[in-house]
């Protein structure tokens, strides 16, 4: 088959023919229709991933149909669409048992750990799939894994945010442009910002009820001016300065979801943490269950995953390039045609 080989790092991605395994016992062999380009794909080509060998085939966010079954598969068969967790959790530690396998103590990602989906084939376990319907393209469905289900997560079940709840999303991008679509589906009332108009245009084109350039205008006031302050703020920043800010825009008792991890340390003043009662929470993608029930959302037309570019698997190297340089309002994704 055809892949994308990561042969050396900080070096050009490179397009070769790579033997694969039939799959083997429950596990399925994907024709990959589609992958989604995210940052942390930059970072494993830099060599900023020490779990990543080399050589390497990149691509975590993967959407395809089932070509080949390995023994055992029951749930799934050759032509099936499917869209598929990353996560290969072991089943058996005290994290999995408890359903929480984002924290799994054996964890390995596809993409990352393992050969992923920049390539025509991938071989992976049958219990990571899911059915993706008809109605859904593979370039959409491919971001569910990822960019969706991380948002979902941080919204529905760190942040807990309900109807009514006033809630900021710092930094609308990739995840960002999701979260804004999620939370409107919880009922919340929804500020985003950013930095340029464009994305303030296209959250508010996703379902924000108001959107804050905070290039041009000062965040707190305008937060101050429109709903008062936050309920639950999802920091897509993740630096010292978003935090703070977060913070200070929400009401005592309102919880700060970090989701990015830019500045190694973060500092939380004492007086709101313990005298406001504050909550400072990190989310870190999702589990299973998360993902699961992000996929029904999908399916059910009540999310659409939001893409922007599609961009040919051989142009893949100019796609990282316009990736690290912030080219993209919003996820864009790689088809698979090699030829
Ligand atoms: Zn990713
Ligand atoms: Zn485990």
């Amino acid at each position: 088959m055809k892949a994308v080989v990561l042969e050396e790092y900080n070096k050009p991605l490179v397009i070769r023919d790579v033997d694969i395994a039939d799959p083997g016992v429950h596990e399925v062999t994907i024709e990959v229709k589609a992958c989604g380009l995210c940052l942390s794909d930059v970072h494993i080509a830099e060599g900023k991933v020490p779990t990543v060998t080399l050589p390497h085939i990149p691509g975590h966010e993967i959407a395809g149909v089932v070509a080949k079954t390995g023994s055992g598969v029951k749930d799934f068969q050759a032509g099936d669409r499917v869209a598929m967790s990353l996560d290969l959790y072991c089943g058996r530690c005290d994290y999995c048992l408890r359903g929480e396998t984002n924290r799994c103590d054996n964890l390995a990602r596809i993409g990352f750990e393992t050969d992923g989906g920049y390539a025509q084939f991938v071989n992976i376990p049958a219990s990571n799939l899911e059915v993706l319907s008809e109605k859904i393209s593979f370039e959409k469905a491919c971001i569910i894994p990822d960019a969706v289900a991380c948002s979902y997560r941080a919204i529905k079940y760190v942040g807990q945010v309900g109807v009514g709840d006033r809630v900021g999303v710092l930094g609308v991008g990739g995840l960002g442009m999701q979260a804004v679509q999620i939370a409107k589906l919880m009922g919340a009332h929804v500020i985003a910002t950013s930095r340029k108009d464009e994305k303030c245009d296209r959250a508010k084109s996703l379902g924000a009820d108001i959107v804050i350039n905070t290039g041009k205008k000062d965040f707190l006031e305008e937060v101050k001016k429109s709903v008062g302050q936050f309920d639950v703020v999802i920091d897509n920043i993740g630096t010292r300065e978003s935090v703070l800010e977060a913070l200070a825009a929400s009401r005592r008792g309102g919880k700060v979801v970090v989701m990015a991890f830019v500045t190694p340390e973060l500092t939380v003043p004492g007086y709101d943490l313990v005298i406001n009662e504050k909550q400072v929470l990190g989310s870190r993608a999702s589990n299973r269950n998360e993902f699961r029930e992000a996929m029904r959302l999908v399916n059910a037309g009540l999310i659409d995953p939001d893409i922007e570019a599609v961009i040919p698997v051989t142009q893949v190297n100019q796609a990282h390039e316009d990736l690290k340089n912030g080219k993209f309002q919003t996820r864009s994704v790689l088809s698979m045609d090699f030829e």
